[in-house]
C-alpha cells in the first residue's frame, strides 16, 4: 500500500518541554491508523502539527508526494488533509445543512473553484448533503445546530469535515464524553468510512481503537514507541508495561 502521509523526525517544543520528540510516522492510503498513549503524551499536539494548525520546530511532513511542512491549515485542507473537530466553528443559529454547506464553501476545494459562483454553491450543497448522510445525520438536516444533542453535535463536526471532501481525516477523540450507545454508533460510523478515507484516529477508548484500527502507533512522552497491528500492539511487552496495562480491552 502507498504511503499518503509521512512525517520525518518532527519536533515540537514548549519552552524546555519536548512535546513531540522526532516522530517519524507513515500512514498508508486507505488505512485507519490509531495513535494511542497516556494523557499528555503529545497526541493532540501531533494532530495539530499534521493539520498545519501548529508549525513543527523541525522535521518534514509529506502529504501525497508533496512537502507540506511549510503550509498552513487552510492550504493543507484544500489538498484534502482535514481535521474534524474545531476546524470550522459550528454556528448555533444555522441548520445542520447550512453549517455543512458553509464548511464545504470554506474548504473551497479545487472542484468548487472551477464552477461558477452559483454552480459552486450548488456543488457545495451537494457536498454538504453527502457529508451529512455519511455522518449519519440525515434525519437532522433542517434542525438548528443549537437543538442537537452532544453526540449529534460531534456528528455535525464530522459531517462538516466530510463536506470538505477530504482524502485524509484527522480525528481527535471523536468518542470523548459520549455515552456507551453514542460511542457504539461512532464505531459503526467510522467502520462505514474506513477505506473511503484514510483516517488517523486519536482515541482513549481502547475497545474502539482495537476494533477499528489497521495499525496502531503508541506515543509515550512525545516519542513514538512502536507501530504495529492491533495483535502486535496487544502482544508488545513494553506497551503493556507502560500503557496498556492500565487500560481494559475486551
Ligand atoms: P490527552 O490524552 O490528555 O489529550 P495528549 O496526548 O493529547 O493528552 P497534548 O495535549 O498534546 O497531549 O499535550 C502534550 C504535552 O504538551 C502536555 O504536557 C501539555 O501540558 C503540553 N502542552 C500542550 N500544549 C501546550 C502549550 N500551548 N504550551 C505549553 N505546553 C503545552
Amino acid at each position: 500500500m502507498k504511503t499518503l502521509l509521512k512525517t520525518e523526525s518532527i519536533v515540537k517544543r514548549y519552552g524546555a518541554i519536548l512535546v513531540t520528540d522526532k516522530v517519524s510516522l507513515d500512514v498508508r492510503e486507505g488505512e485507519l491508523h490509531a495513535v494511542i498513549g497516556p494523557n499528555g503524551a503529545g497526541k493532540t499536539t501531533l494532530i495539530n502539527q499534521l493539520s498545519g494548525e501548529l508549525r513543527s520546530d523541525s522535521g518534514r511532513i509529506e502529504f501525497g508526494s508533496e512537502d507540506v511542512t511549510a503550509l498552513g491549515i487552510n492550504s493543507r485542507a484544500r489538498m484534502g488533509l482535514v481535521r474534524s473537530y474545531q476546524i470550522t466553528s459550528v454556528f448555533d443559529e444555522f441548520t445542520v445543512l447550512e453549517n455543512a454547506t458553509l464548511a464545504a464553501l470554506g474548504a473551497r476545494t479545487h472542484a468548487f473553484k472551477l464552477w461558477g459562483h452559483l454552480l459552486g454553491e450548488r456543488a457545495a450543497r451537494d457536498a454538504a448533503e453527502e457529508g451529512i448522510v455519511l455522518a449519519g445525520l440525515q434525519h437532522r438536516t433542517v434542525s438548528l445546530a443549537s437543538s442537537l444533542g452532544y453526540g449529534e453535535r460531534r456528528q455535525l463536526e464530522l459531517a462538516m469535515a466530510l463536506a470538505a471532501r477530504p482524502k485524509f481525516l484527522l480525528l481527535d477523540e471523536p468518542m470523548a464524553g459520549m455515552s456507551v450507545q453514542e460511542s457504539g454508533a461512532v464505531v459503526d460510523l467510522l467502520r462505514s468510512l474506513k477505506r473511503k478515507y484514510t483516517i488517523l484516529l486519536v482515541e482513549h477508548d481502547m475497545n474502539a481503537v482495537f476494533a477499528l484500527a489497521d495499525r496502531i502507533s503508541v506515543l509515550v512522552y512525545g516519542r513514538l514507541m512502536v507501530t504495529g497491528t492491533p495483535e502486535e500492539i496487544k502482544g508488545n511487552a513494553e506497551v503493556r508495561a507502560t500503557y496498556l496495562g492500565e487500560e481494559e480491552i475486551s
